[in-house]
């Protein structure tokens, strides 16, 4: 997807004005890690690993991910729920389209009989 980190910094813009705050659309989802930092004396190189979040959506068949910020995960989180209902809409709003296409074929069928 192009213009993704343009897409943070105009999350970082709403932020800064909640009357206008919306949610961005974001494709994908959020998905929790635990992983290791890599410090030889952490409790996580023991096994307890740290929690991250990525951001992981998919786009022209490939597999994208970013890692995501503790304080981005609400926004993104909101982002990504806004755009699963978008294309949730958009998926109704085309069914009833071919629906009403079908009825209309239908129609024509008969008329020119
Ligand atoms: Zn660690």
């Amino acid at each position: 997807m192009l213009g993704h980190d343009g897409e943070r910094a105009h999350l970082k813009t709403k932020e800064s004005n909640p009357a206008t705050k919306m949610p961005d659309l974001q494709p994908g989802h959020i998905q929790q890690r635990r992983v290791r930092c890599g410090k030889p004396r952490c409790r996580c190189a023991r096994g307890e690993r740290h929690l991250a979040y990525y951001h992981v959506w998919h786009d022209g068949g490939r597999r994208f991910q970013r890692y995501v910020r503790r304080s981005q995960i609400d926004n993104l989180r909101a982002a990504c729920q806004a755009h699963r209902q978008l294309q949730a809409r958009l998926r109704v709003g085309r069914a009833e389209y071919q629906r009403t296409l079908a009825r209309a074929r239908e129609l024509f069928r008969m008329l020119s009989r």
